[in-house]
């Protein structure tokens, strides 16, 4: 049987997504073999990989002077691979705004001239940072930022103030709701959250940011080099980027990003409405600032906590527990999650509160 499955990621995919992966698995169009097991440099993988890239395109509304990357290594791989590609006057400025931003930072440190231009670290990363209060360093290459920060259940509603290139993880709210890509030079993605199976991760970059690479940048990490070979200098993650073709297939028939982030919306107000009305539940985020794919609460106790999490698992409502940094309960309810699942969320924490208040 199906659960109702909250991971943060690996998370929960479409069913009809599943079921067509399924059904094509022992023989992929008629070619008497699956789509991983065959090259891929022969048609019906380059067909694959075509398709899908052009989707996200369409659905992301991206510019034709943007290249789209599939590549490995998950989102933490960018964290080198942002400042190994973009940096040119060695230096960059970065927002802390949770775990993820904070391992970006660390990470591009290795490389260039980092700091840190704003933080709510000291308020547990509860908020996103005003932007108007936030400037820049002179002559930095980029700032950083992490759009949804997928601990912390926090998301941007405002840019930051600056001429620099911006750069984001999107990894937790990838089409999600709609972005203008212009407005970013960088966008990167790991795909296990709100697209496919672990294993892919996207990057969108403005063309004029490509070719700069440090010398040192490994080539499997050089965006040009990537972008030159169609992402297939090596072997492609060949099964992630057939799932995301077909999850992108899906979200285009359900209307695409717009008719996604109505439901999105609709999920979150429905679930955060329900804990703001209660006097059992909370939820510790500044409201401009809640994320509407992750939703991190907590009950009275860390006992109620671990509890609840245990008698919703019974219930068919898995993976609840908060990240190990925050303790408490967190509902990822990404894309694929749909309405019912907060639903049964919601009818189950109005039991769980009658019965433990
Ligand atoms: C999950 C996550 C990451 C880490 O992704 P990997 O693909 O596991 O490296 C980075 N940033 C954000 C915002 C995430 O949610």
């Amino acid at each position: 049987m199906r659960v109702y499955n909250f991971a943060a990621g690996p998370s929960t995919l479409p069913v009809s997504v599943l079921e067509q992966a399924q059904k094509e698995l022992l023989d992929y169009q008629g070619t008497g073999m699956s789509i991983v097991e065959m090259s891929h440099r022969g048609k019906p993988f380059m067909a694959v990989n075509a398709e899908a890239n052009q989707l996200l395109r369409e659905l992301m509304n991206i510019p034709d002077d943007y290249s789209v990357l599939f590549v490995q290594g998950g989102a933490s791989q960018q964290f080198a691979a942002v400042p190994l590609n973009l940096l040119k006057n060695g230096k960059a400025d970065y927002i802390l705004t949770g775990n993820f931003a904070q391992k970006a930072y660390e990470e591009g440190l290795k490389y260039g001239d980092m700091a840190v231009a704003g933080s709510s670290k000291e308020d547990k990363y509860t908020y996103i940072p005003d932007m108007k209060s936030i400037s820049f360093r002179d002559g930095i290459d980029y700032v950083h930022t992490t759009y949804n920060n997928t601990i912390y259940g926090t998301r941007y509603t405002e840019l930051p103030k600056t001429d620099a290139t911006l750069v984001t993880d999107m990894s937790s709210c990838i089409l999600s709701e709609e972005v203008d890509v212009k407005k970013f030079g960088l966008i990167y993605a790991g795909a296990q959250k709100n697209i496919a199976p672990a294993g892919l991760t996207i990057v969108i970059v403005r063309k004029d940011l490509l070719g700069n690479a440090s010398p040192i940048c490994p080539t499997m990490l050089n965006y040009a080099i990537q972008d030159k070979n169609d992402s297939l200098y090596n072997t492609p993650p060949c099964f992630p980027i057939y799932m995301s073709l077909l999850v992108f297939r899906w979200l285009k028939n359900l209307g695409g990003v717009k008719a996604i982030q109505q439901i999105n919306e609709q999920k979150a107000a429905m679930l955060y409405d329900f804990i703001d009305n209660s006097s059992f539940y909370k939820n510790k985020v500044a409201k401009k600032d809640r994320s509407i794919m992750n939703v991190p609460f907590v009950s009275p106790s860390e006992e109620l906590d671990a509890k609840f999490v245990a008698e919703a698992t019974k219930a068919g409502l898995v993976s609840l527990k908060g990240h190990r940094v925050t303790g408490g309960m967190r509902a990822s309810i990404y894309n694929a999650m749909p309405i019912e699942g907060v639903k049964a969320l919601i009818d189950f924490m109005k039991k769980f509160e009658m019965e433990n208040k």
